[in-house]
């Protein structure tokens, strides 16, 4: 029984509820439905998703709330939200007790925190903590160090050459090029392929080798320490479209001290994060990284090679 899972007691079954006018066989599905909702895991991965600026091409609220809903079907995550102070406000009051979370999602790419809450922010993660990166949040922070030792690698934000390597993938293997060119692009968005690189990792464990995203920004050329990284899920970017022509990372997970980092460069909008694919790894990378591991499994609707699916 997993640790989270609440004990059920036996229920004996009664004549009399039969002659009450209950069929057996709508006791019987009474019964099962209610077990399955007892023995579901309690929400028990204390989350807080970070937002509170961002620049004008991202929603951030809506997506703020898209994520806060995806975690809560997944049914494993209790979602509070904490916000900044505006572009351009004073931030030295925001200060969020990130120890008390097992999981932090950021969604914000604006002003730099306040260096004690940077700071904070780094031993939580040092010591163990879990954080979600989703799109335009690798934007941030381009010169805090930190920061992108946690997301490997990030764009835009001033990021050049000098932040840091490409990952690139060269027989098979991923690694770190000292190419010159910019920090963080994306073509025109398209649906495309994600192909699995790491079948093995507790994240992509049962997910298709490939799968059709919906038509999403595709981020190309983002650079950084590009250390301890470990890309789960990488697109190819069409050259034709303002693609880099290269194989580029788009779902990762990274060590950091001994905190856990599940980054993911997709879901620019509300449409974007209604891919079941994006659904389901944002979940799992989620759990990951709070917890190490992945009891979720993969739901019949994931997408195919050749078809998009998505949920309302
Ligand atoms: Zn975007």
């Amino acid at each position: 029984m997993p640790k989270n899972a609440r004990m059920i007691k036996p229920i004996s079954f009664s004549a009399a509820w039969v002659n009450k006018g209950l069929s057996f066989r709508s006791m019987v599905t009474l019964l099962a439905m209610l077990l399955s909702t007892l023995s579901l895991p309690a929400a028990s991965i204390k989350t807080l998703i970070v937002e509170g600026q961002s620049n004008a091409a991202h929603q951030m609220s809506a997506v703020t709330v898209g994520i806060k809903k995806i975690l809560a079907d997944a049914g494993l995550f209790a979602v509070e939200i904490a916000a900044t102070p505006a572009k351009g406000q004073d931030l030295s009051g925001f200060k969020p007790n990130f120890s008390a979370y097992d999981l932090v999602v950021i969604n914000y790419d604006g002003d730099p925190w306040p260096v004690e809450t940077r700071s904070a922010f780094a031993n939580y993660m040092r010591n163990g903590g879990g954080l979600v990166v989703v799109h335009s949040a690798d934007n941030a922070f381009g010169d805090w160090q930190e920061f992108n030792e946690m997301i490997g690698v990030g764009g835009w934000g001033g990021r050049t050459e000098k932040s840091g390597p490409y990952l690139r993938l060269r027989e098979g293997k991923w690694v770190p090029l000292d190419l010159p060119g910019r920090g963080g692009s994306h073509g025109q968005a398209r649906p495309y392929v994600v192909t699995t690189r790491e079948p093995n990792h507790p994240i992509m464990k049962g997910l298709p080798a490939e799968w059709l995203h919906v038509s999403d920004e595709l981020y190309d050329r983002l650079r950084g320490p590009a250390r301890n990284v470990s890309v789960l899920a990488s697109a190819m970017t069409d050259p034709k479209t303002g693609g880099s022509g290269e194989e580029e990372p788009v779902l990762m997970a990274i060590a950091y001290g001994q905190g856990r980092v599940f980054h993911s460069t997709m879901g620019h909008g509300i449409s974007q994060m209604q891919c079941v694919g994006f659904i389901v790894t944002l979940q799992r990378g989620a759990e990951w990284a709070a917890t190490g591991k992945v009891t979720q499994k993969v739901p019949a609707d994931f997408p195919t090679a050749t078809a998009t699916k998505t949920r309302p």
